[in-house]
């Protein structure tokens, strides 16, 4: 990682802060994943009705067929690890102190996996195909964090 005078050696930088309020409009369609998410702890995905690949997050059109999406499936809540990595160091932005363990996730029934957090793990015995199932959060907001982290199982 550079530091900020190894930054400016090799390009002009304007040191600053930036505080943005905003509101996102997730739309219809993130709306109801996210809703589900937060007050049913329904995890959804959306099959495409030509080649049927289930997509989990879901998307509006088909990333093979070109299909548009509109036919919801409830998934579960567990499913495989596909692939992981381990943080060990600090910064600010991140959501816990280290070692954070990423790990990517197919929900059983789905074709896709999503990057999310693990938990109640140790690093060590990780391994690629091992099952996991999404711990939620008591309090939950409409977004991807109201599932805390995967844990095994
Ligand atoms: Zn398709």
């Amino acid at each position: 990682m550079l530091n900020k005078e190894e930054y400016t050696k090799w390009a002009y930088s304007i040191p600053g802060k930036l505080a943005l309020n905003y509101i996102y409009y997730l739309g219809d369609f993130n709306t109801k994943f996210f809703t589900q998410l937060r007050d049913k702890k329904k995890i959804l995905g959306i099959r495409c009705p030509k080649c049927n690949r289930v997509y989990m997050p879901p998307r509006s059109v088909c990333g093979r067929c070109l299909n548009k999406l509109d036919e919801w499936i409830e998934l579960g809540n567990k499913g495989a690890l596909l692939s992981y990595t381990v943080v060990n160091y600090s910064e600010p932005y991140q959501p816990t102190a280290p070692p954070i363990i990423y790990g990517i996730i197919k929900l059983d029934g789905a074709d896709t996996g999503f990057t999310h957090l693990l938990g109640e793990v140790d690093a060590e015995k990780l391994r690629i195909g091992m099952r996991v199932q999404a711990v939620f959060k008591d309090k939950r907001e409409a977004n991807i964090q109201a599932i805390k982290y995967f844990k095994p199982i």
